[in-house]
């Protein structure tokens, strides 16, 4: 009888607990606490050291004589995944003189000379990654052919080209002032919050110092270059583009090649429409089977995520991340309400009822392209949107709207700015909004691309780059909440372009 309760549990409602379940393993089983594993050689073979709860992590350099050493890098408590990292980027001659030394909560100091590698300790949530990547791909690979089926289709379903320019151009403008709408939040809030300025100095000297070296910070080539932002959405070979997942060039081939087709022969354009209707079908069908995981999916995800996470970093972080939540849950809960309730005259309340599979996928997987396939589905069938619109609007919003991502740049921008014991004047904030809408356009749709299009945004305001190293630790946790919101942004439109066409089509 139980059984058949648990049975009849709407998936949605399995996800939400999936989701909670999963975050709950996961800070149960918190890697940081559990410390670090060295790998040595002993006697040819090699051994697995573990050590919880490390305290104090030194890499040593031990000079060519082997007495003298000179201390490389100090990790402090919290950054064993950073210690880890740099670890692995030294050179095998470098790896071969290392001495690494590790006081852990129990005062007890362990020497190792020549370690093989560092390792995080892997905690249980941790080896359940795997199922989560696989949802995870799982849903990636439908998400290329279904936003070029459904451009192809959305494109020439279009009554004529002019059609297709006001849609388009309607559907750019409002993907542009919402995310324009929603930086300012950001930038509101992280002025008025100063989050930057609360921090003390210790806890800023010991930030830059755990990441600076742990992570990659990729600081070259990301200048701001508008004219070659629009060359380079032309592709030379849409195969080349599909290949290589470049979504702003995907979208610029499906729907060139969608309104081409408004000119072609009325039948030969029909069985290529219809080909391309089908294949967008067949892949919605992938969906339905696929979501049917969903809960496993998500558990493992958010398990793992959480059990990677750094408790640590977020402490010091706090205000930073209060005020990224704060500002991204105005923008969800006032800004979009507003627009709903004004401009597609929906109802708030059963909108988000609507789009909760989506964000609660959105916010598991951090990628607004693997949440796409979901997202279709809950604005299709739940909200009622037609097709017409949701496949025009929908792939392009996953493509260059992105308001949670903008908006969390605008306050990281500041942030760091603060940190830097910069104060950023108005035309350097204007600069941020500007350079950030480009941003967000040209940002994949993928786990963890927001914070590296920052670095674009501070080069342009003189921000010291390295400055990312200070955030990227609590980077993932807010991806995960920023996604969700980029999600709800994308349907918000389709839903006031909805009613905006359905009334043309009625004076029509
Ligand atoms: N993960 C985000 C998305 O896919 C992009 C980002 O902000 O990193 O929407």
């Amino acid at each position: 009888m139980k059984f058949k309760i648990a049975k009849k549990l709407p998936l949605h409602y399995q996800i939400i607990i999936a989701l909670f379940l999963g975050a709950l393993f996961g800070g149960l089983f918190n890697a940081e606490r559990d410390g670090i594993s060295v790998i040595i050689e002993k006697d040819g073979t090699t051994v697995k050291k573990e050590i919880d709860k490390v305290v104090e992590l030194k890499i040593f350099l031990l000079d060519s004589s082997g007495k003298k050493k000179t201390l490389l890098k100090k990790f402090a408590i919290n950054a064993v995944s950073g210690a880890a990292k740099y670890f692995e980027r030294l050179k095998p001659e470098e790896k071969s003189r290392a001495v690494v030394e590790i006081t852990s909560a129990s005062k007890k100091r362990l020497v190792f000379y020549s370690p093989l590698a560092l390792e995080k300790n892997k905690t249980l949530p941790m080896y359940l990654k795997p199922v989560g990547d696989i949802f995870v791909r799982l849903l990636s690979l439908l998400a290329i052919p279904l936003v070029i089926a459904s451009l192809i289709v959305g494109a020439s379903s279009l009554k004529n080209v002019k059609e297709l320019g006001s849609i388009g151009a309607k559907t750019l403008l409002i993907y542009i002032a919402t995310t324009a709408i929603a930086i300012t939040i950001g930038l509101a809030a992280a002025n008025l919050i100063e989050p930057g300025k609360r921090m003390d100095e210790k806890t800023k000297a010991a930030l830059k110092a755990e990441y600076s070296n742990g992570e990659t910070v990729r600081t070259e080539a990301l200048r701001i270059d508008v004219v070659n932002f629009f060359v380079e959405t032309v592709p030379k070979n849409p195969f080349k583009a599909i290949a290589e997942g470049k979504m702003l060039q995907i979208v610029f081939f499906s729907v060139l090649f969608g309104s081409a087709l408004i000119f072609v022969e009325k039948d030969k354009a029909k069985k290529v429409i219809d080909f391309f209707d089908g294949v967008s079908s067949t892949m919605i069908k992938i969906v339905e089977g696929v979501m049917k995981l969903a809960p496993y999916g998500v558990f493992a995800l958010v398990g793992a995520t959480l059990a990677a996470f750094g408790f640590g970093a977020a402490g010091a972080l706090i205000w930073y991340i209060l005020v990224v939540v704060l500002a991204l849950a105005i923008h969800l809960f006032v800004v979009y309400p507003v627009l709903l309730k004004l401009l597609a005259k929906r109802s708030p309340k059963s909108f988000f009822k609507g789009v909760r599979d989506a964000q609660v996928l959105a916010f598991s997987v951090s990628s607004s392209a693997a949440a796409l396939p979901v997202t279709f589905e809950c604005v299709e069938k739940n909200l009622g949107i037609s097709k017409r619109v949701s496949s025009f609007v929908l792939p392009l919003g996953a493509t260059i709207n992105m308001d949670g991502t903008a908006l969390y740049q605008g306050v990281a921008a500041v942030f760091i700015a603060q940190v830097y014991g910069m104060d950023l004047n108005l035309s350097q904030q204007l600069t941020v909004i500007l350079t950030a809408v480009l941003a967000s356009i040209g940002t994949a749709p993928a786990p963890g691309v927001g914070i590296i299009m920052l670095v674009m945004i501070l080069q342009a305001i003189n921000v010291p780059a390295e400055g990312i190293a200070l955030i990227i630790g609590v980077d993932r946790i807010l991806d995960m909440l920023r996604t969700s919101v980029n999600v709800t942004g994308d349907a918000t439109v389709a839903a006031i372009i909805d009613r905006s066409d359905s009334r043309q089509n009625e004076v029509v």
